[in-house]
């Protein structure tokens, strides 16, 4: 029964698909993708839909017909500004302006999908909501990707607005679809999967003065030069790489405007990654102590900024056990595997320190393309094989049937 629901959806997912990803809107302006999210929900007579949540985000209550748990459901709905270049008949030509440049908007990290996924998802359980027992929360999230300027956005905002408080939800479960991995593949990991991700700025301050008479100021680029390779020793040097791996790179080295000058000031911004909250805090401390004291060596002076962004993404290991084996009958055995860690990062993170949840990856690289031959997730020639779709539905619907459905009797029984 559950099966022809699925074959049933499955049209109508890839048609929601193709529309979002026709018209795809950046963070906190997912206004007609969230009116569509909104509408669908209302038609399928869903107990409670609330909408500008963070901006444009859809919380949908969708209660079973018994009394239970409750469980969430999270997709991201927000767009890149990236320009399309994948030869398909529902491309985007969406425009708009970004950091005051002309350029695209794309769905290139696919989560035209998830949105889409979802929406199939809350279509199919609507269906057979009267023999479920318990609560499902349908979350449409706004700008995974980041907010714009300093707006605030996505999960954490949803959290603080009280997507997961009433009613109160007890397991969370997301995915991601990645070109890793072809169609019909399902990957999990236990424990860290995806990395945090910092912002590093360091304002170096020297004493600008003719090039040719280096003596009479202070260096910032030469003293700036030995910060970033001093900061390269963080992670081959005072971490425990045996424990996770972490990455700090500089992205951004800014000095001077003339070859005979030597400059008052360097800019340097970068980039911190770990799998590892206390390894992410010792980094930071590393990275402030090492750069004040290479400046404070060659005369400068030094501002350091670290501003936290996303943190590590961590799949509870007694939730991961019960969805191996959901997976497993959901995609085949053989299409289900644990995949390896991504330095990439996912605020799906904030919701897993509010309760245990589990990060799924949902592979979408056509069977016949090689893996090394498809687009990472954010190039412009990204590409979603639309088989994954009714994957993603089924997987999601059945890990919030099976959770209801196996947290029930530890409920009933006594204390709670
Ligand atoms: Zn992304
Ligand atoms: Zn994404």
């Amino acid at each position: 029964m559950m099966d022809e629901l699925f074959d049933k959806v499955e049209p109508r997912v890839v048609a929601w698909r193709r529309d979002f990803h026709q018209n795809p809107e950046l963070g906190n302006r997912e206004f007609r993708t969230s009116a569509i999210v909104a509408a669908h929900l209302k038609g399928l007579g869903f107990d409670e839909v609330r909408e500008k949540v963070a901006h444009t985000g859809v919380v949908g209550v969708l209660r079973g017909g018994k009394p239970g748990p409750v469980v969430a459901l999270r997709a991201d709905m927000d767009a890149l500004p990236v320009r399309e270049e994948v030869d398909v008949p529902f491309r985007s030509e969406v425009k708009t302006e970004w950091n005051g440049m002309q350029c695209g908007v794309m769905h290139a990290c696919g989560h035209d999908a998830h949105t889409a996924i979802l929406m199939g998802v809350a279509e199919v359980l609507a269906q057979v909501r009267e023999r479920i027992a318990g609560t499902v929360v349908f979350l449409f999230q706004p700008a995974e990707e980041g907010a714009p300027g300093d707006e605030g956005g996505g999960a954490q905002m949803m959290i603080d607005e009280g997507c997961l408080a009433d009613p109160k939800v007890e397991a969370i479960f997301g995915l991601h679809v990645t070109s890793n991995h072809h169609t019909g593949k399902l990957g999990y990991r236990s424990g860290p999967l995806m990395a945090s991700s910092d912002e590093l700025r360091i304002f170096l301050r020297g004493n600008q003065t003719h090039g040719a008479m280096p003596w009479l100021g202070v260096d910032p680029i030469v003293v700036g030069s030995q910060v970033v390779v001093g900061l390269q020793t963080i992670v081959s040097r005072q971490m425990n790489i045996t424990k996770e791996p972490s990455v700090v790179t500089v992205g951004v080295f800014h000095g001077g405007v003339r070859d005979n000058i030597i400059p008052d000031e360097v800019k340097m911004e970068g980039t911190i990654r770990t799998f590892d909250e206390e390894q992410r805090d010792a980094i930071h401390d590393h990275v402030k102590r090492i750069t004040e004291m290479i400046a404070a060596a060659g005369g400068a002076k030094a501002r350091v900024q670290i501003k936290r962004g996303y943190d590590v993404v961590v799949n509870d290991p007694a939730l991961t056990d019960f969805t191996v084996p959901v997976l497993e009958r959901v995609a085949g055995k053989e299409n289900v595997g644990v995949v390896d860690k991504v330095c990439g990062a996912e605020d799906f993170s904030f919701f897993q320190k509010a309760v245990p949840g589990v990060f799924i990856r949902v592979g979408c690289t056509p069977p016949d393309r090689e893996i090394r031959a498809s687009a990472p997730n954010h190039s412009p020639r990204f590409y979603v094989d639309e088989g994954c779709l009714k994957l993603g539905v089924k997987a999601l619907s059945t890990l919030a049937l099976d959770w209801l459905a196996k947290a029930q009797p530890k409920r009933d029984g006594a204390g709670d």
